[in-house]
């Protein structure tokens, strides 16, 4: 077997032949060539059998290693003019627009940044955090299922923060689905009014500008390259926008959305879901709650370090975990710390009772009856409870008790919430190296959302020779 024909084989890279293959100290180079006539525009799929010119140099893309040789496909590639981008360098069958690696290598590093850590990866594969950062946004653009915004009930909008706090990512979950289905930079009104904007777009609509419909394409075979009408384009995207609004307003399905307390995403959603009910995710009043404990639990280490003890101090700060975690969750030792926090009684036990009535509310099981006259008595309870923390969020939940109860009743389920929000915090931890927001929502919608990604053995697993 020729050595080219054996690499070919190897490499399974389709739409190309092998034309040479050198060895170099370390490196492997794969020189490769198109086996199609047609050029096709990267951005738009526009194909033409007419070339502008070839580019003097090699593309370059990295190819999965060959054993602990690094594999690079180069390849000479055509030029066209595309009616719509101009001069453009033809796109190849092997790897994404834009990209310096093959779409074998691209499947694995978004695979494998979906399940372990930075070093792993950047060890592993030789290549720097913020590549996988814009490897995984190709491919998240790309793989994301299409459809993910239609038949969308029950939603959850919630903000959650990457990079020291001050950078927010907002994020949109089906309930039904317990998936991620999209998410923005940025939070608040603003964001939830562009998720809307995005919902209520004729399918379709947005990628008119870099993904025209198939019927402007060329048909198969050599031909004359197609122009593509843009007069008619325009005329389409003007009709849209005056129809789109009540023809496919696909916000007019909602059922419920749900969101935390602070009031931003409310205001959109009564503007462009009236229909849908207004829920608090049980998720955020638990938050509340453990937030208000901590503060309780925090001055009062305080007022102890204050006074000058610090060994019950330091005791006091290790019992963090012991408050905070769910009871049944606790380890040995924190559960006997737990025991004598209560044998100790004072502000801190009375905090953490209050906590645990506010978790009890929403535990499985109860029917709206039930946790009508739990959420009042815990009202009550709240307001007397002497604590500010408390009296405060005594307050907030009064505010939205409302919100609380039709969550409750229309069934959104705060084990399930609270899982999907665990799962997006610690993507979003693992995140933190990336410098684009894009990356990290990449990220979070590769791990969390409507996507199956595959390893390339598996992508070519029903090809044969
Ligand atoms: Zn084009």
């Amino acid at each position: 077997m020729r050595v080219t024909t054996a690499f070919s084989r190897l490499l399974r890279l389709s739409g190309v032949w092998v034309r040479d293959v050198q060895f170099e100290p370390d490196r492997v180079v794969v020189e490769v060539a198109l086996c199609r006539r047609r050029l096709i525009c990267p951005e738009c799929g526009y194909a033409t059998v007419a070339r502008k010119d070839t580019r003097p140099q090699h593309s370059v893309w990295r190819h999965l290693d060959l054993g602990v040789w690094r594999l690079e496909v180069h390849c000479r590639r055509r030029r066209l003019w595309c009616p719509v981008h101009g001069a453009r360098t033809e796109q190849v069958p092997f790897a994404r627009a834009g990209s310096q690696f093959t779409r074998d290598f691209e499947g694995l590093v978004a695979w494998l940044a979906t399940r372990t850590d930075k070093s792993t990866i950047r060890r592993m594969l030789r290549i720097d955090w913020d590549t996988v950062g814009r490897i995984i946004e190709r491919v998240c653009e790309q793989e994301l299922d299409g459809d993910r915004l239609e038949d969308l009930y029950d939603i959850g909008v919630d903000e959650v923060s990457w990079k020291r706090q001050h950078n927010y990512l907002t994020l949109v979950a089906c309930h039904q689905r317990r998936q991620i289905v999209w998410g923005c930079e940025g939070k608040g009104q603003a964001a939830a009014d562009r998720f809307f904007e995005e919902l209520n777009q004729r399918p379709g609509e947005r990628a008119l500008g870099c993904c025209p419909p198939p019927a402007i394409m060329t048909p198969c075979g050599p031909g004359a390259s197609v122009p593509i009408d843009a007069g008619a384009q325009d005329a389409s995207l003007l009709e849209s926008k005056d129809t789109g609004p009540q023809v496919f307003a696909r916000a007019s399905r909602l059922r419920a959305v749900s969101m935390d307390m602070t009031g931003g995403y409310a205001k959109s959603v009564r503007t462009n879901a009236p229909q849908a009910t207004i829920c608090i995710d049980p998720y955020h009043v638990v938050a509340l709650a453990n937030q208000a404990l901590d503060e309780v639990r925090r001055s009062y280490w305080n007022e102890l370090r204050s006074l000058g003890d610090q060994n019950a101090a330091k005791r006091f700060k290790d019992a963090r975990w012991s408050l905070l975690k769910k009871p049944e969750k606790l380890t040995d030792t924190q559960a006997a710390t737990l025991s004598r926090l209560k044998a100790a009684g004072g502000e801190v036990w009375r905090a953490y009772e209050l906590k645990e009535a506010v978790r009890g509310i929403f535990q499985a099981g109860l029917d709206l009856d039930d946790v009508t006259v739990l959420i009042d008595r815990l009202l009550s309870r709240l307001s007397r409870s002497r604590l500010t923390p408390f009296v405060k969020l005594g307050k907030t939940i009064r505010k939205h008790r409302d919100g609380i109860l039709a969550a409750i009743r229309l069934g959104i389920n705060q084990g399930r919430t609270e899982a999907l929000n665990n799962k997006v915090r610690l993507i979003t931890r693992r995140a933190y190296g990336f410098h684009s927001a894009k990356a990290v929502l990449a990220l979070v919608l590769l791990t969390c959302g409507p996507i199956t990604l595959h390893l390339p053995h598996e992508l070519h697993a029903h090809e044969t020779g």
